[in-house]
């Protein structure tokens, strides 16, 4: 029992979640969200104790599915980053802020880039793409990052400050078309670059939270050095270029860890 402790604490940490905010929002919906969150990211555990080569894909499909077809097209949620400004503007604690402070900005200090890895449904599709490791070194572009930030800030700020009727509808209709050029942006990014993951790399505005988090994260690989015999393959895989065989919270591409854990499945010596 004691190998599956990981998986059983991460249920708990959820199922309290879930718990607190139905009472404290007066609202189900919370329940089962954190209930089915958790119980598909503790399965894809689960499958990885047990071997399984697809654990990782099991959480990604539940979970980004469920946002993006139930909570966002059938619920008309934004959960993008501008449905994240729109409820902060408006001062309410729903929706996308829940989900921004839970899985973007204060998880991050305890799961890291998890949320990347395990549930987002931009990088569901995008790691169906053949480009699984990169073949070329990283490009000098990820300053890109801060302009769809500041856009998306301002787009709803504008929205505001023009005093926008109908917000929720033009809410969902920016869910929509940022979707479709979210999807667009990365397929071509990819083939481009011949890396699935270069949108996370350069475009996505929500690693501004994502990489201060996680700097800080208490969940991270690190390297046995005793047992490392340094013959690279752990890097080889890495969809992020991350250096995970230095252990220093300063590492290369540190903050860029999605803890898919492809290293660590790979690693001859059992080092990471
Ligand atoms: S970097 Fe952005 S697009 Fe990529 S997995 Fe994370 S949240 Fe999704
Ligand atoms: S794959 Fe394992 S043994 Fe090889 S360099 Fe990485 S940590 Fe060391
Ligand atoms: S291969 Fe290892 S270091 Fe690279 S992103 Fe996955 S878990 Fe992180």
């Amino acid at each position: 029992m004691k190998k599956y402790a990981a998986p059983i604490m991460l249920l708990a940490v959820f199922e309290i979640t879930a718990v607190t905010l139905w009472l404290t929002k007066d609202n189900p919906f919370y329940l089962f969200n954190f209930s089915y969150i958790g119980c598909s990211i503790a399965l894809s555990m689960f499958l990885f104790i047990r071997r399984q080569r697809h654990a990782r894909r099991v959480a990604q499909l539940l979970v980004g599915s469920y946002m993006l077809v139930y909570l966002g097209l059938i619920s008309r949620e934004n959960m993008q980053i501008e449905g994240f400004w729109y409820y902060l503007f408006t001062g309410v604690f729903e929706a996308a802020t829940i989900h921004y402070a839970v899985a973007k900005i204060f998880g991050p200090l305890i799961f890291g880039r998890g949320w990347c890895g395990y549930a987002c449904w931009t990088a569901m599709v995008l790691d169906f793409l053949p480009y699984k490791t990169p073949s070329q070194p990283r490009k000098r572009i990820g300053w890109i990052r801060y302009v769809t930030f500041a856009l998306s800030l301002a787009f709803v700020a504008g929205l505001f400050l023009a005093h926008a009727q109908n917000m929720e509808h033009i809410m969902f209709q920016a869910f929509i078309i940022g979707n479709i050029a979210y999807y667009a942006v990365g397929i071509i990014l990819a083939f481009a670059l011949k890396d699935n993951r270069a949108f996370c790399k350069y475009i996505c505005p929500v690693t501004i939270f994502l990489k201060p988090m996680s700097y800080f994260s208490l969940l991270r690989i690190t390297c046995d050095k005793e047992k490392c015999i340094s013959c690279g393959k752990c890097r080889r895989v890495c969809p992020m270029n991350v250096d995970m065989t230095d252990n220093s919270r300063k590492r290369e591409n540190g903050t860029e860890c999605i803890l898919c854990m492809e290293c660590r499945m790979n690693c001859p010596k059992n080092a990471l």
